[in-house]
């Protein structure tokens, strides 16, 4: 899978997707990631790329045509597949684990990343297929946002983690939150690992892994817990 990052700071997108988990799946062949730096596109002699909003107001607005054509490089580059164009943006669909399972079934992802008061409309309206929140506040930039949706899509692309286990059991994709966890020593500062963790009895570690789960979503996240329940109704009867 690709994903193709498009931005006035490309430095802030290595930085973060060249090291860890995702930038060993790059190295792998797992997954593909550019970034590319929108001002290299500019036609403009002082280099620039963005104006003065129309109508007035503060700040400035990126302006189309270094953003257009640096798209359209990327994406007559690209390979045949399905492919999808992102605006990262407070006025998209606010992203979650559905939306990283949603794109992770493309072949190619194009991130365009907004900065300063964000773009003209009219780049949206001619390369944008859907707009992406990652929550609701405003960043300076879109390059966070970026990153966080392609290490969340990322994750779920066979081969980047080393089992389909590691996320289908973690908070949120189980529909649950995650049950404590704890490694050696056995002892710290008197706090002791749960006698049954370390029991070697699978049927009874599971047990109370999903009550403990059930107890943490249940307490913090009523919303998921109520879903949950409505979909395994024989497990909370089990738990009673
Ligand atoms: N004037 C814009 C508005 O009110 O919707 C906000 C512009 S914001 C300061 C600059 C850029 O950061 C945006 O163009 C977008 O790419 C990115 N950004 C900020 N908050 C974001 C969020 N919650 N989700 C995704 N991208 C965001």
């Amino acid at each position: 899978m690709r994903f193709e990052i498009l931005t006035l700071f490309p430095e802030v997108v290595t930085c973060v997707l060249e090291s860890s988990i995702i930038g060993r799946a790059s190295q792998n062949g797992y997954i593909s990631v550019g970034a590319h730096n929108i001002r290299d596109y500019t036609l403009d002699k002082h280099k620039k790329t963005d104006d003065t909003p129309y109508g007035g107001g503060k700040g400035m607005l990126m302006s189309t045509q270094p953003i257009v054509d640096c798209y359209e490089d990327v994406s007559k580059k690209l390979p045949n597949g399905k492919t999808k164009t992102i605006y990262a943006s407070p006025r998209g669909r606010v992203f979650n684990h559905e939306i990283a399972k949603e794109l992770a079934e493309y072949d190619n992802i194009i991130i365009l990343c907004g900065h300063y008061e964000g773009i003209d409309q009219r780049v949206i309206d001619e390369i944008v297929d859907e707009e992406i929140s990652i929550g609701d506040y405003v960043l300076t930039g879109g390059e966070i946002p970026a990153c966080i949706i392609v290490d969340a899509v990322a994750r779920l692309v066979p081969g980047v983690l080393s089992d389909k286990e590691c996320y289908e059991k973690e908070s949120i994709a189980s529909g649950l939150l995650e049950y404590p966890q704890y490694t050696r020593p056995r002892s710290f500062r008197g706090k002791e690992v749960p006698e049954v963790l370390l029991s070697g009895h699978h049927e009874n570690i599971d047990k109370w892994r999903l009550e403990n789960s059930l107890e943490l979503t249940k307490e913090r996240r009523p919303d998921l817990y109520e879903k949950y329940i409505r979909e395994h109704p024989i497990k909370e009867k089990k738990k009673k």
